[in-house]
């Protein structure tokens, strides 16, 4: 634990002092705990697949130097880590329309919101063709494993 808040102090000061990337070092212990799961001692994992929900933003690039630093920590080879984007799909509760919302049209700040909040979601979104806020995350949100291969 004591090297991975060193390497999060690290990484936060070369990032321009943006604090998001603590997330995805807590995301990356949460994959870490469950290849543990899955793998006897001393075996190795081939092939770990991740699905990232688009609506997270999560920065794949720190996500995936803090998983590769906590696997080493941890002595668990890992030979090859692969990233799925799983796309955002909103369905109106009122009307029933699915839609896909355009993250781009967003601002950052927002991005930023939902990437901790994925619920805050709900302020900024409406159902294009009611204008109703009430809808349901169809898919897009958080991090899954889609797949562990192990040796
Ligand atoms: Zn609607």
């Amino acid at each position: 634990m004591d090297i991975i808040d060193r390497a999060i102090a690290h990484t936060c000061i070369r990032s321009w002092g943006r604090s998001a990337m603590v997330h995805e070092w807590a995301l990356a212990e949460a994959i870490v705990s469950y290849v543990k799961q899955k793998i006897d001692h001393g075996r190795r994992v081939k092939s770990l697949r991740i699905r990232l929900g688009v609506l997270q933003s999560i920065d794949r690039e720190i996500l995936d130097f803090a998983l590769k630093t906590i696997l080493e920590s941890e002595n668990i080879p890992v030979e090859k880590v692969e990233y799925i984007d799983e796309d955002v799909r909103l369905r109106c509760r009122r009307c029933g329309y699915k839609w896909t919302p355009k993250l781009d049209e967003v601002g950052e700040q927002i991005r930023e919101a939902i990437h901790f909040v994925p619920e805050a979601a709900y302020s900024y979104f409406k159902c294009p063709r009611c204008g109703s806020r009430d809808f349901e995350i169809v898919s897009g949100r958080g991090l899954s494993i889609e797949g562990i291969e192990v040796e």
